[in-house]
């Protein structure tokens, strides 16, 4: 099996030669040619099965910060696809693509549209997006609205460049967006719901539900009502902190993605070789074996980071799947 087909069998729940890994890291800075380089020298030095496309360098959404205040929220229209903004993602994933070939799984990376307005809301103007949806909520609700349309032109244009498929970050617990349960479930489940649902129709359910508890835990159940076919959750900062209970927690034929904690300082950094594969090999036991199964950390693993040690992680999941 090629890397790109034993994702795939991973997300379908086929049997596998063993489970696929899918690290994803950040790529800071600018490289000058959109990163490009980066993320291609990372997939040869990695030997990872897929790659996340990252999003670092382009910023917020493409909101023009004439007046710093609401008013920059307000009548906005869709970007061109040749708007830098939009060109920009969909190039870096195209090109990675392409100097990759289609062995390797490529997954574009989309944040949630409420995030998405929170994070240009606090970058460009210092305003927090809780206080201007109290403040100003159609205003907000609009914008959001205009996110999500964003996000599905992304998608469509994600699956025009020939991705394999999305890894969509989803989060409810940044303290600028702390919504009651009522108003999540309410408000903004819905984006979650129709984002990962448009996803699935373009790609063939090869969609990463990443609930993301980089900042600390969502509590999950919110999530349990949208079409998710693979999970990716922190198993260091949720209730359900461990693969095994995620089998019951989650439908089932769910495809479980994790193991490691992404946390400096935790074993997939400080672990010798032996440690480390004998990490892996207990974190598949814990997942109930290789199939419908990814291994992964919670979230993005910290640089600097050896990626010799991704290659003693797949030489575990080799043994294992060997019954060695
Ligand atoms: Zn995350």
């Amino acid at each position: 099996m090629n890397s790109r087909e034993r994702m795939a069998a991973a997300m379908e729940g086929r049997e596998v030669d063993r489970a696929p890994m899918l690290f994803f890291r950040h790529f800071f800075g600018d490289s000058g040619d959109n990163c490009v380089k980066w993320h291609v020298d990372w997939i040869k030095s990695s030997g990872m099965d897929g790659l996340i496309v990252q999003y670092d360098t382009i910023v917020g959404l493409p909101i023009e910060n004439k007046t710093d205040s609401i008013e920059d929220f307000k009548h906005l229209t869709l970007p061109k696809r040749t708007d830098p903004w939009v060109f920009d993602q969909i190039d870096r994933a195209k090109r990675i693509q392409e100097q990759i070939g289609d062995e390797t799984a490529v997954f574009g990376l989309l944040y949630t549209a409420f995030n998405m307005v929170r994070k240009t809301m606090h970058n460009f103007t210092d305003m927090e997006m809780l206080d201007m949806w109290r403040e100003h909520k159609q205003v907000v609700k609009d914008a959001t609205d205009w996110a999500q349309e964003c996000n599905m032109m992304l998608l469509d244009l994600y699956k025009e460049a020939g991705v394999f498929g999305t890894l969509i970050s989803f989060r409810r617990n940044h303290k600028t967006f702390t919504f009651s349960d009522e108003e999540f479930a309410e408000e903004m489940l819905p984006y979650d719901r129709d984002v990962l649902a448009h996803a699935n129709e373009l790609f063939d359910n090869h969609n990463v539900m990443h609930i993301c508890g980089d900042i600390g835990p969502n509590g999950l159940e919110p999530w349990l009502g949208v079409d998710y076919r693979t999970v990716q959750w922190d198993l260091h900062v949720e209730e359900i902190d461990s693969l095994a209970k995620g089998r019951a927690f989650f439908k089932p034929g769910t495809t479980l993605m994790g193991g490691f904690n992404h946390q400096l300082g935790s074993p997939i950094y400080t672990d010798d070789k032996e440690q480390l594969k004998a990490d892996v090999k207990k974190i598949v036991a814990d997942a109930g074996g290789q199939r419908n199964f990814i291994l992964s950390a919670d979230c993005s693993v910290k640089q600097p980071f050896d990626d010799e040690r991704y290659h003693w992680m797949r030489e575990a999941l080799e043994e294992d799947a060997a019954g060695a």
